[in-house]
């Protein structure tokens, strides 16, 4: 599993529900080379499952001109510890492994479902989680799944003394395409469908280097991204000595949610968690896991003291969970993960990825130079999922404000389709149904300004106060 499978998996194992986690190689080390903002991961109390960190982060729009400084630490997860920390939490609360893959599932009834592997076992329990990332395995998605596409060739490489790159600095995105002079075509196709690059510098002569399209629909293919960075590393004069890792990343971002509600649940990949206009999720999938166990522990509680509560005193555990409607509690832990503000946010996220699918590489350099120049609360909220749609709207207004006039014109006629949907959505009584959802387990759990990003931190707390509130089930109340 990844990191949403087995977050969730140590989460509901630690609060006493019996889990068996099925994946076909479950010591395998995750493949790729996630990157987060310090803050999201030392707010959950992982900062020990970073293993670099640089003080900030820059992003250049052309040669000559100087980089804009973020300041906000950034750091490369350490995914062997992060991935072991899980592990050894799952273990040490009973979760048991399965070695297969998730064929298919059933719901045989009201409470119990069925997940059928392909080595032909069929697993009973009353609620299944799919952490099946982009597979996308058993969730079932509204409509046609109709994403774009976050592509990016990565290199981990070791490469001769006298790189250009600051020790202290990672890269977050480097626009230049004087590299491109000699080439035409390439600087053609990269003026129509941009890609930057993207550096980790580890030592003098280690670095990670990846060629990104942020977001294009189809997809920017890999032998084009891999002849972008080649060209990228020659003009910057970086030697390689040897290629230690490389990386194919295909995020699929924005489009269509999951189906809501319905019995299977999701996280991460399979929960439409994807950042829509950065491709980022990894600090949102570990901060939903809680929340969504939390809800499913505690609807689950209900449901069962229900069903008790109409029957005579001494009914069989059998028959008491047969009274159990998972349809119920599964839809309520699906709107506890995808409450209101969240529906709405991420519409908001799909506009900006709307306007970024239809940006040239001038366009695309003006909107990030307004974006950064947004307050830090603006910026790093958006790139946090923090913001609400107030908010957003805020955020927006400032963007306008702080942009040149091409940033301006671009987004008035690029985001007059997305807003009209947006609007839509909000008035139609299918969206206005979900937005009408209150009692999502986060809707209270919100982080403040001038706190310096500690929603998780906030999210954690409250719920460990409302654990303490909540009746806790024996061994042998576990459906
Ligand atoms: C190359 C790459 C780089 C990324 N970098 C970043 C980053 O820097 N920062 C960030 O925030 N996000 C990043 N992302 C996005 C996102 O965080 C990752 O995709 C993340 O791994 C998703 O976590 P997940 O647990 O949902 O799915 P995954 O990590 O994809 O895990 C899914 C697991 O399910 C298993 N599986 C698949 N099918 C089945 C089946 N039928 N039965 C049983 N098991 C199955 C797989 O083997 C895998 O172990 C990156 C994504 C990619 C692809």
């Amino acid at each position: 599993m990844g990191p949403a499978g087995l977050s969730a998996a140590e989460e509901a194992a630690g609060r006493g529900l019996s889990v068996v986690v099925v994946d076909p190689r479950p010591n395998a080390v995750w493949p790729n080379n996630y990157g987060v903002w310090v803050d999201e991961f030392e707010a959950m109390g992982l900062a020990d499952c970073v293993d670099t960190t640089w003080k900030r982060a820059k992003v250049q729009f052309t040669e000559g001109e100087e980089a804009v400084c973020l300041d906000r630490q950034y750091g490369r997860v350490d995914r062997r510890r992060l991935k072991k920390r899980l592990l050894d939490g799952c273990v040490r609360s009973g979760v048991l492994f399965h070695a297969a893959k998730a064929r298919g599932v059933s719901h045989t009834d009201g409470w119990r479902s069925c997940l059928q592997c392909d080595d032909g076992s069929e697993l009973f329990g009353c609620a299944v989680l799919d952490g099946t990332g982009h597979s996308r395995a058993l969730v079932e998605f509204e409509g046609e799944f109709d994403p774009g596409y976050q592509g990016a060739y990565g290199v981990m490489i070791e490469v001769e003394k006298g790189h250009p790159f600051e020790l202290d600095t990672m890269f977050f995105m480097d626009w230049r395409d004087d590299h491109l002079e000699d080439d035409p075509d390439m600087l053609a196709r990269n003026a129509s469908l941009p890609t930057f690059l993207y550096t980790m510098p580890f030592s003098e002569t280690r670095i990670f280097v990846e060629e990104t399209s942020l977001v294009a629909r189809p997809a920017v293919p890999f032998p084009e991204l891999k002849r972008r960075l080649v060209k990228r590393l020659d003009k910057l004069g970086v030697v390689v000595k040897e290629v230690i890792e490389e990386e194919y990343c295909l995020i699929p971002m924005g489009g269509v949610l999951p189906r809501m509600p319905q019995r299977v649940l999701g996280l991460g990949g399979t929960g439409g968690m994807v950042h829509p206009a950065t491709g980022f999720m990894i600090a949102r999938t570990l901060g939903a896991a809680p929340l969504l166990v939390d809800g499913l522990e505690r609807e689950l509680a209900r449901a069962r003291g229900e069903a008790a509560a109409a029957l005579p005193t001494g009914t069989p555990r059998e028959e008491v969970l047969a009274r159990v409607d998972m349809g119920e509690v599964t839809a309520r832990v699906w709107e506890g993960v995808w409450p209101a503000w969240r529906l709405q946010q991420r519409e908001f996220f799909n506009t900006g990825m709307d306007i970024l699918l239809r940006l040239g590489i001038d366009s695309t350099r003006s909107f990030f130079a307004a974006f950064f120049k947004t307050s830090t609360y603006n910026w790093q909220g958006f790139l946090s999922y923090r913001l609400t749609l107030v908010e957003l709207m805020g955020f927006g207004i400032e963007f306008f404000a702080v942009g040149d006039w091409r940033m301006r014109r671009f987004t008035t006629v690029s985001a007059l389709p997305g807003l009209v949907t947006l609007i839509q959505k909000l008035l139609t009584s299918g969206f206005s149904r979900q937005v009408g959802i209150t009692e999502g387990a986060d809707n209270g759990v919100r982080w403040k300004r001038g706190e310096g990003g500690n929603f998780s931190a906030e999210m954690r707390n409250s719920l460990a106060d409302k654990e303490k509130e909540l009746p806790r089930m024996t061994a042998d109340e576990r459906p």
